[in-house]
């Protein structure tokens, strides 16, 4: 008998327990990707998810075609398009490993309740977190809104996963329903902007093993410290390929753990702990939907954000604000999908603070250029820099973008490499060029010559708006 193996964001084959239900089950899984981007509502994909993912499906369908498959590939709607390939294969099973976006979750209830009254087998499964987000409570039943608790009940409930290597060879599936091609969805981008990217990427369940054992071979030793430093290669950039679930976190967990040692303790043990905030994020996600575009703490509804300011947010988003760690991150963004976690934050504070611009001006602009870009992550991350979410940096400890520049990036390697009209400066002044107008004027004729926002004064006007609403 067939069985539906609907793919959406576990775009792998090893440790994919929806693809194990079926072969388990002694079913031969159909595999197939609905592209129905107006069910995720709001948060639509952005231009850079869909760029990463138009190629990560090719790599699934490359590995699946050299078992002798294939990845079937429709236009949504999803429950129509799921309903006609149970008739097409006369399948007697669904299943698929969840998603915990509020649009999709709500569609994915829909869809369950419609083909189980169909009389089908439907099941999902956990395939992306360590924890189901509705898995920890506080000793109340409530939902954790700090870290450092949830963290802790997360290591004492602490479980292994088993590990499943991808399935070498496939029953052949009888019957029929071709499907589009993959490019006939539109998700590379046209023109092809995108090129850039894949000098630093490769999507796909491969590429994200080649990164993993990259870490594990580099930046895993001293990561606790160099996790800070964007002007070293000090993390390990597989926060697309957990997105797209091109490999599951217990798998890194499991290879991390086998690296173990007196020397690596520490390290390992904070890399958990980053993964530990992807969890915690999806616990928030999923405990308070609303957050996607709404504050976490009411207290902020009240709060004086500045008028929308077009001028500005379009200096920001192109990196030509005038404070050079601020826009080295930006422009790093636009080049290869991807900013550095120290620069997110100092990016985004200077946003949120400094300019007073709204926190969903900035996750939105995230949102569409990130490879990563993660719903529960990044609404995390940016209501955390703003203030306004739980566990948050507080509102009135506003980040001084300068200094954070001189304590991580204490060279200016990494603004010479991003804004590299700055390169010839020497670092103090890389950090702070405004600080002598003559030689940037010499140097970068067309860089600004002052931050589009002050940094005093925009510290004083964020710390008179946050009085008002205390
Ligand atoms: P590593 O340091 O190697 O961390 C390993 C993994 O842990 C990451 O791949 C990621 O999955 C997880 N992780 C690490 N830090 C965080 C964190 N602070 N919150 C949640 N998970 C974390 N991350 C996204 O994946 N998608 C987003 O859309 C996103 N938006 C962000 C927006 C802002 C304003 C901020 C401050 C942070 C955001 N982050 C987001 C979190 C973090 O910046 C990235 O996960 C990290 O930079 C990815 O690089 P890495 O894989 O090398 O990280």
């Amino acid at each position: 008998a067939n069985a539906l193996v609907w793919f959406r964001s576990d775009l792998r084959l090893a440790d994919n327990p929806a693809l194990q239900a079926a072969l388990a089950a002694g079913q031969v899984p159909v595999c197939v990707y609905i592209h129905a981007p107006k069910e995720a509502g709001e948060w639509r994909p952005g231009a850079a998810s869909d760029a990463w993912r138009h190629r990560s499906l090719q790599a699934l369908d490359a590995d699946l075609r050299s078992r002798g498959s294939r990845l079937r590939i429709f236009r949504g709607p999803s429950l129509a398009i799921l309903q006609t390939l149970v008739d097409g294969f006369e399948a007697e099973a669904v299943y698929w490993n969840r998603r915990y976006e509020p649009a999709s979750e709500r569609r994915d209830a829909e869809v369950k309740k419609a083909l189980r009254g169909q009389g089908l087998q439907v099941e999902s499964f956990n395939g992306a977190l360590l924890f189901e987000p509705w898995q920890l409570a506080t000793r109340q039943g409530d939902p954790y809104r700090v870290f450092t608790p949830f963290w802790r009940s997360a290591l004492a409930d602490w479980r292994e996963h088993a590990l499943h290597d991808a399935p070498k060879d496939w029953p052949v599936v009888d019957g029929g329903m071709e499907g589009v091609e993959l490019d006939a969805l539109a998700l590379a981008p046209s023109p092809r902007w995108d090129s850039g990217f894949w000098e630093a990427w490769t999507p796909g369940e491969a590429g994200a093993r080649e990164a993993l054992e990259v870490f594990i071979d580099g930046a895993l030793r001293g990561y606790r410290t160099d996790r800070d430093r964007p002007d070293r290669v000090g993390t390990s950039r597989l926060s697309p390929h957990l997105h797209f679930g091109e490999i599951a976190p217990w798998r890194i967990v499991a290879a991390l753990e086998a690296e173990r040692t007196a020397g690596t303790a520490t390290d390992i043990d904070g890399y958990v702990r980053e993964l530990g905030w992807r969890e915690f994020a999806h616990h928030l996600l999923h405990h308070f939907p609303k957050t996607v575009d709404t504050n976490l703490n009411p207290k902020f509804d009240g709060f004086p954000w500045a008028r929308r300011n077009g001028r500005m947010l379009e200096a920001w988003q192109r990196g030509m604000t005038g404070v050079p760690i601020v826009d080295a991150g930006l422009r790093e963004l636009w080049h290869t999908g991807w900013m550095h976690n120290r620069v997110r934050m100092i990016a985004a504070s200077y946003l949120c603070k400094h300019m007073r611009q709204h926190w969903l001006e900035g996750a939105r602009w995230f949102w569409d250029t990130l490879v990563d870009a993660d719903l529960a992550n990044n609404t995390l991350g940016w209501q955390w820099v703003a203030g306004t979410g739980a566990d948050a940096a507080p509102y009135f400890r506003v980040f001084n973008p300068a200094t954070q520049a001189r304590k991580f990036d204490p060279d200016g390697r990494y603004i010479a490499r991003w804004v590299p009209e700055l390169a010839g400066l020497p670092p103090s002044a890389m950090h702070e060029p405004w600080s002598d107008p003559a030689l940037l004027r010499r140097h970068a004729p067309d860089y600004p010559s002052r931050p589009i926002v002050d940094l005093a004064e925009g510290r004083e006007a964020a710390l008179a708006a946050y009085q008002s609403i205390r």
